[in-house]
């Protein structure tokens, strides 16, 4: 059982005979479905002594392994996408004992950063297959990406329908797509689940319909929605008519990885799709590549609105809401609502306190 930050692409540990678990995955998922959320975990490893402050995506995992839950044979995680990450895996080898392999990612988006990525990528792998045991088999690796390169034509395609106004698609597949990219990468199923979410929005969108009522504001999310109840998702929809056009982890696209040329090939652009998977990409990245994408997709989907959530834990982005709310009046002419939370834990910032400032701030627009 391998531990893996979901910074790095799932299908990438195709390669060995492993079970993959995503720890940030495990964390906000299970803080999702579950009915009284995972909070017990996060007091387990606050009383540990980890800082309070740091994220809950991973604050969940650890409490879940001081409990015992799992066990891992090994973890692997780059140097992204922010301290909080990088200060709390050490914990994982300090008290539970797991091997970890940290796999350097550079700052530099471009030729000389992805080489370099590329070269960190493979050896980490190999440096994991020596600890488990295993040869790499990287044409297993190779047949998993190229689902993955299915996936990603076919999420350009559904994203080209969301431009429409009325948005065709339901707010629900903010989580649901972003669960599917972590936990079933590189499987066939993801590739039935966007055909099958293509097949409905195009019936919606040739029908002009929306989902859950009318869609009266059409809002963009650049960060993230609330892992602690994603109940919040349909209640936009049915009550107050606001579409999530989409959050942090769907708006990201990358070309496909040639999987045709030779192996070195393949790594660098494994290295490209890591460097701009999502949340990577905004949070190593300098401001201003963010800030143009928002003015541009801002544009492009005819947002309305944005609702920037500020996480507790995100530091490296603290100073991104005052910028980018300025930038989106000056260039586009709409409005942002901030909010401070806490992604995994209802009580920082409540459902019920999210509904009433969204509530206030759609008065403002209609
Ligand atoms: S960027 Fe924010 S949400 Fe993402 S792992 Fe880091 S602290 Fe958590």
């Amino acid at each position: 059982m391998i531990g893996y930050h979901f910074a790095f692409p799932g299908e990438f540990l195709n390669c060995y005979d492993c079970i993959p678990i995503c720890m940030e995955g495990v964390s906000f998922f299970l803080a999702a479905l579950l009915l009284h959320g995972i909070e017990k975990y996060y007091d387990i490893i606050g009383n540990w002594g980890h800082p309070f402050h740091t994220c809950s995506a991973q604050k969940g995992s650890m409490g879940m392994s001081l409990d015992d839950i799992f066990k891992l044979d090994a973890i692997i995680t780059p140097t992204a996408p922010c301290d909080s990450t990088c200060a709390s895996y050490p914990f994982f080898t300090l008290k539970k004992k797991y091997p970890l392999i940290i796999v350097d990612l550079p700052f530099y988006q471009g030729e000389k950063g992805y080489k370099y990525y590329a070269e960190q990528l493979k050896l980490s792998l190999i440096e994991l297959g020596k600890i488990i045991g295993q040869d790499p088999d990287f044409n297993k690796m190779k047949e998993a990406i190229e689902i993955e390169n299915q996936v990603s034509k076919l999420r350009l395609e559904l994203f080209e329908l969301i431009k429409a106004i009325p948005s065709p698609i339901e707010n629900m597949f903010n989580p649901v797509s972003a669960g599917t990219s972590i936990f079933i990468s590189g499987s066939s199923e993801n590739v039935d689940f966007y055909k099958e979410m293509l097949d409905i929005t195009k019936k919606r969108y040739n029908n002009k319909e929306h989902y859950g009522g009318e869609e009266k504001i059409r809002s963009i999310w650049p960060y993230m929605v609330t892992f602690f109840d994603i109940s919040l998702c349909e209640w936009l929809d049915r009550e107050l008519g606001m579409s999530i056009l989409f959050d942090i982890f769907n708006y990201n696209f990358s070309e496909p990885i040639d999987t045709k040329s030779d192996l070195d090939t393949m790594f660098y652009d494994m290295a490209k799709r890591g460097m701009g998977w999502p949340m990577i990409k905004q949070s190593t990245d300098f401001y201003y590549p963010f800030l143009e994408d928002c003015v541009r997709m801002a544009k492009d989907f005819s947002a309305d609105c944005f609702i920037y959530t500020q996480s507790l834990a995100c530091k490296q982005f603290g100073s991104m809401p005052q910028l980018l709310r300025e930038v989106l009046m000056d260039e586009v002419g709409i409005p942002m609502l901030t909010i401070d939370f806490d992604v995994g834990d209802a009580r920082m910032t409540s459902l019920k306190t999210f509904k009433e400032k969204l509530s206030m701030f759609v008065q403002t627009l209609l």
